[in-house]
């Protein structure tokens, strides 16, 4: 059985999601959700027959707080934390990340992810790309998965994937977007992860924003990596002709604001894609990843002869 666990962050419900496998040793969580809804996700277990005690296995996409946040929580309790080789130094010692956080959230974080406590490095198992875990009856296989993050993997079970943030935020019925965040946003990764997830051919897709996929997954990942590259070329674009950040973050919440509408949606749900996936931090991801990976498709104009270019 698998049970798609709501946070209700900030008491939205349907945003931000933690998926629970029940297996031979318990629940299995992939993703926790932040710490801050740490209390709503316990009532969700019991809801369910189960205690927060009672799960020995949390598997992490990534460890983006919304995704991770309560990990330490559950490490307290005892479970074992599984995460990619670049983020379990992160879990063992979240001084940086917290840092990096506090320069995007400011004043919110507390609210917004609540606590952040370091993970005994017992409890933290590092899985490499392709290791499989055995919990009975199931074996789960890390499948690493970069573009949202450096650090990010996706799982595999039977037919099942858990998808982490590579493969899409869908909120109700909307589109599949790609979440972009800084500071690791690769675009080519990203696209090359959505294969990885295509060749795996799926017949369910869990996804942390949110829930389940049962049908046309690969539709899905289709419009997910028409988004990937379109997007990062609108950005490319404005950053070509010189916009700055502060200028392109109203301008991108339109611009996905009037492509969610086209497609139905309503302005509550606007609201929530807005939620889940914020325009400053889309722009502030692309905005990095072109300067960093492909500094001469944006530079400006100015001072340049355009006819030698
Ligand atoms: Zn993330």
């Amino acid at each position: 059985m698998i049970h798609v666990l709501d946070t209700r962050h900030l008491g939205r419900a349907g945003i931000i999601a933690s998926t629970l496998l029940e297996s031979d040793e318990g629940p299995i969580l992939f993703d926790t959700g932040p710490e801050s809804t740490f209390e709503n996700i316990v009532g969700e277990l019991n809801a369910n027959g189960f205690a927060p005690r009672d799960v020995r296995h949390v598997f992490l996409s990534h460890i983006h707080f919304d995704h991770a946040g309560a990990a330490w929580r559950f490490a307290d309790l005892g479970a074992t934390i599984y995460v990619h080789p670049r983020g379990g130094p992160h879990l063992i010692d979240p001084r940086k990340l917290v840092a990096s956080a506090t320069r995007l959230y400011g004043h919110e974080m507390e609210r917004l992810w609540g606590t952040v406590a370091a993970i005994a490095p017992e409890r933290v198992r590092v899985l490499e790309d392709n290791d499989i875990v055995r919990v009975a009856p199931f074996e789960i296989r890390a499948i690493a998965t970069p573009g949202h993050a450096s650090h990010h993997h996706i799982y595999l079970w039977d037919d099942n994937v858990f998808g982490g943030d590579v493969a899409g935020v869908r909120l109700g019925n909307g589109p599949a977007v790609p979440p972009f965040v800084p500071p690791e946003l690769e675009i080519e990764s990203w696209l090359e992860s959505i294969a990885k997830i295509r060749a795996l051919n799926p017949a369910k897709l869990y996804l942390p924003h949110f829930g389940l996929v049962a049908r046309d997954i690969a539709a899905h990942l289709d419009a997910l990596g028409e988004r990937v590259i379109r997007w990062s070329i609108w950005f490319r674009d404005r950053l070509r002709t010189g916009d700055d950040e502060q200028k392109m973050t109203p301008a991108f919440a339109d611009y996905l604001a009037a492509e969610l509408q086209a497609l139905g949606a309503t302005e509550t749900e606007v609201a929530d894609y807005e939620h889940a996936d914020p325009s400053f931090m889309a722009v502030s991801a692309a905005s990095r990843y072109w300067r960093k990976h492909h500094p001469d498709e944006v530079e400006l104009p100015a001072g340049r002869d355009s006819a030698s270019s």
